[in-house]
């Protein structure tokens, strides 16, 4: 695919009329009793409106709503949707601003299903979180199947008797897994602060179970002094995930099998091209990237550290960076005074991410306003009681 042909397909995304992702039928959901949330039909009206009108009608329905209501945008919503957010962050700080809201009724989340999820844990019971298109997941999250996990989870306890286990989840995985982890002593984390969940981890037990995404949990290993022959991955399809027992018993690390494929698809090649194309270029990629291309890059971070690696840096230097194209474009329309690009040639967006269009947020704002609550993502109170000590171990964290 040419570049040209990636910004069409971009172009595309963008519009309800061609997105091919809003024509998908909606992701499956995970069936299990661990949370209540289903695709209410978005009336087909909404999808021809033009931008002005839809603009125009969340605007009024957010007036009428006041308030009432906060909405959450994620660095990796399209602009036409994070104009209308109070707040943005990543995952991580979308997670705390939900938590610190006083005295409101719904919350609106232009974010994926995962995120909405944490949102209505970390906020009271009767307030209600709403992702505006239910079919916004996460491939990643997805990964990492509820029964698949509890299952690895009986075999390689089963594996290594006397050995103590401390499950740790990435924030991007289902409710009934930060519950799981909850119930076992397990802990959260997020881009932002693994070392310190492996920190905390490893203060308890000999080893780590980390899922869903395999390159997080690999590159802050290895930050920590971790052997890579200490870290083997863990693939459900297979017995013992695919290990000896020998290397299980001296793993100190079990990656699960997931990645996120946004960042997957990031390489040495691109950031061995930006350096030959652009001497003095500073490379940095988001650690979900593979362990070859976070060792090649300069550094590496959250997206909250490449928002402010860039926000620091001087005018006039020169960024490739190795995250998501909403993200990576808006950095470069904020900092004219420096030359911001993308590593991948052809972009790279999170396409669950776009399937929150501003039809949907017109949609749902205005069933706000008539009373009524669509696409609610609402955590039954077990796993949301145990998800939360899960996320509230790391809210402690130093
Ligand atoms: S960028 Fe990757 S990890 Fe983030 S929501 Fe999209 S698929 Fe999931």
């Amino acid at each position: 695919m040419t570049a040209s042909e990636g910004v069409a397909l971009l172009e595309r995304y963008s519009d309800p009329d061609t997105c091919p992702t809003d024509r998908l039928e909606p992701l499956p959901l995970v069936e299990e009793p661990a949370f209540v949330s289903w695709q209410q039909e978005i009336p087909r009206s909404y999808l021809g409106l033009p931008t002005e009108e839809l603009d125009r009608r969340i605007r009024e329905a957010r007036a009428v709503l006041g308030p009432r209501l906060v909405v959450l945008g994620h660095h990796y919503q399209r602009d036409e949707v994070i104009r209308y957010a109070d707040y943005t962050g990543d995952s991580f700080k979308l997670a705390r601003h939900a938590a610190a809201q006083q005295d409101i009724e719904y919350v609106l989340f232009c974010g994926v299903h995962f995120m909405a999820e944490s949102a209505d844990i970390l906020t009271p019971p009767e307030v209600a979180v709403i992702l505006p298109n239910m079919a916004a997941g996460c491939s990643m999250a997805d990964m990492a199947d509820p029964a698949d996990v509890f299952a690895a989870w009986d075999e390689m306890t089963a594996a290594l008797p006397g050995e103590r286990i401390i499950p740790v989840t990435y924030m991007n995985s289902a409710a009934s897994l930060k519950a799981f982890v909850g119930r076992r002593d397990g802990i959260v984390c997020t881009s932002g602060n693994a070392p310190r969940t492996f920190d905390y981890a490893f203060a308890r037990g000999e080893k780590v179970l980390f899922f869903p995404d395999q390159h997080l949990g690999r590159n802050t290993g290895h930050d920590m002094g971790i052997p890579l022959d200490e870290m083997v991955v863990w693939d459900w399809r297979r017995p013992l995930g695919g290990n000896a027992p020998e290397e299980l018993a001296r793993a100190r690390v079990i990656l699960w099998k997931g990645h996120c494929s946004t960042h997957q698809r990031f390489s040495v090649a691109q950031i061995e091209r930006a350096r030959a194309e652009r001497p003095g270029v500073n490379v940095i990629v988001h650690p979900e990237c593979s362990r070859e291309v976070v060792a090649a890059a300069d550094a590496s971070g959250s997206t909250e550290r490449i928002i402010q690696a860039i926000d620091a840096a001087p005018a006039g230097s020169v960024w490739g960076v190795g995250t998501e194209i909403n993200l990576v474009n808006r950095l470069a329309s904020q900092h004219p005074d420096k030359t911001v690009f993308c590593l991948d040639p052809v972009v790279c967006p999170c396409s669950t991410m776009y399937r929150i269009h501003p039809a949907y947020l017109a949609w749902t704002l205005e069933e706000l306003v008539a009373g009524r609550v669509a696409n609610r993502v609402a955590v039954d109170a077990e796993t949301r009681e145990w998800a939360l000590v899960a996320l509230e171990r790391m809210l402690a964290l130093p």
